[in-house]
């Protein structure tokens, strides 16, 4: 089997080469803010960063505007000038392509499929706005694959020719349980599924298995 590639590591060496007196831009698309907690964290020293919130894949819309709130509230708190860009909430349109793949679980070709459609948003928005760099927090969850993210990042990488993909996996060195404990400190709203309606499905299923 190949070695796998430790995205962290090469998010380290990108930022060892970085010199903070001329910080490049970054777009940071954040999914929620839980998992945008750590990875801000860790880029805020070496970035100027913006983020973007652009998760039409979330279902029901109260769910979408809720972890937008928890993002929203955590920047206030924390970062009160980080510029956050909101896209406009459109599941019906976002899901068109990917209820072909039907009830899979979390991990499969739909997710890929999802990840893709957030990613090229997001590059095509930052290289119109001449970012620097572009890159997500979603490595952080434990569920998402970050082989599966960066190689979606690397291929985009060829036709974004002007902005940079940041490699990452933010869930190396305890990123996960080190995000947990601001969430606990914070008191943020966690949400207990990935997102799009199947993932709502299934995570209600277990829900009532259980009672
Ligand atoms: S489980 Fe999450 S990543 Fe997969 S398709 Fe649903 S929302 Fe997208």
């Amino acid at each position: 089997m190949a070695n796998r590639k430790n995205y962290q590591k090469i998010l380290r060496n990108t930022l060892d080469l970085i010199d903070i007196s001329h910080k490049p831009s970054l777009l940071l698309h954040a999914c929620c803010g839980p998992c945008f907690t750590i990875p801000f964290k860790e880029l805020a020293p070496f970035f100027k960063i913006s983020v973007m919130y652009n998760n039409s894949n979330i279902y029901p819309e109260e769910e979408y505007y809720r972890r937008l709130k928890e993002l929203k509230d955590y920047i206030g708190d924390v970062c009160p000038k980080v510029t956050l860009i909101e896209e406009p909430y459109d599941n019906a349109t976002y899901m068109k392509d990917l209820l072909k793949y039907g009830n899979m679980a979390e991990g499969h070709e739909r997710c890929r499929a999802c990840f893709k459609k957030r990613l090229t948003a997001g590059f095509d928005y930052a290289e119109s706005k001449g970012f620097d760099y572009y890159g997500t927090v979603m490595t952080i969850s434990r569920y998402k694959n970050a082989e599966d993210i960066n190689q979606i990042g690397e291929d985009l990488q060829k036709s974004h020719q002007k902005t940079k993909w940041l490699y990452a996996d933010f869930k190396k060195d305890n990123g996960y349980e080190k995000s947990l404990l601001i969430i606990k400190e914070q008191d943020m709203y966690f949400q207990e599924y990935c997102g799009c309606i199947f993932s709502y499905q299934n995570h209600q299923n277990r829900k009532s298995k259980k009672q």
